[in-house]
């Protein structure tokens, strides 16, 4: 399976997001069975998005873009995996812009992802090399469903800022997530991945696709990007 996902960050409410879709789906490329279609946006779009989807017949999955890592009760303002399990079934966990604003680090990710698996949705595991085999050993630890989890490899550095990680770095750490988790789960690459360089990362023997920001936001750019993955 190859995957092409969305990050819609704190982007977009829903007016916008209808928008988007219809747009999306005047400009749909025939679709490819064996691409899985993700986009991960705010919380407040995704009951309005799913019912577009269904309505629209859209080849898309929606997700989100974080979760609680408790379960229901007195968690003002929590938004739980068993709310969430209702509306969506990937979510991204542990993006470098949530480490970093947020503090969150790699036991409260592994929460995060168990908590997940337990209602049904996959996690999308943001990871960067500094903290890679931390992370993982905290899955690991915390007896998380590594085969169940996607891995998003996001070096910093070229997170937003149009400056993309060099393929052969990409391929290497790639290479090396795969080792780490006996590759049983898919690895992706995320970090300005535009039109102009896709092919370069989605041809790379360890990586299953790409996870996108700044280009999924227009529609037509994140069409012509499910025919390059
Ligand atoms: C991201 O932040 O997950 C991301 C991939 O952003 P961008 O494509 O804008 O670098």
């Amino acid at each position: 399976m190859r995957y092409l996902i969305g990050n819609w960050k704190s982007n977009e409410n829903n007016t916008q997001t209808k928008l988007w879709l219809e747009t999306f789906k005047n400009n749909q490329p025939p679709s490819k069975i064996d691409l899985s279609t993700i986009v991960c946006m705010p919380f407040t779009n995704l009951a309005e998005a799913n019912r577009y989807v269904a309505e629209f017949n859209l080849p898309i999955q929606i997700g989100a873009q974080d979760v609680s890592a408790f379960p229901s009760g007195s968690h003002t303002g929590g938004i739980t995996a068993g709310m969430l399990s209702e509306l969506i079934g990937f979510c991204l966990v542990g993006h470098s812009e949530r480490r970093q604003e947020l503090g969150e680090d790699s036991d409260m990710v592994t929460s995060k992802a168990k908590i997940l698996l337990e209602s049904s949705i996959t996690p999308i595991v943001c990871i960067d090399e500094p903290y890679l085999e931390e992370q993982v050993k905290s899955l690991y630890t915390g007896k998380v469903a590594i085969e169940k989890c996607l891995f998003a490899y996001e070096p910093l550095l070229a997170i937003g800022s149009g400056k993309p990680a060099v393929p052969d770095d990409v391929e290497r750490v790639a290479a090396k997530i795969n080792f780490l988790t006996d590759s049983v789960c898919p690895v992706i690459y995320g970090g300005s991945v535009g039109e102009a360089n896709i092919t370069s990362f989605a041809s790379l023997p360890n990586i299953s696709g790409v996870l996108v920001g700044t280009n999924s936001l227009d529609p037509k750019t994140f069409v012509k990007l499910m025919s390059c993955v």
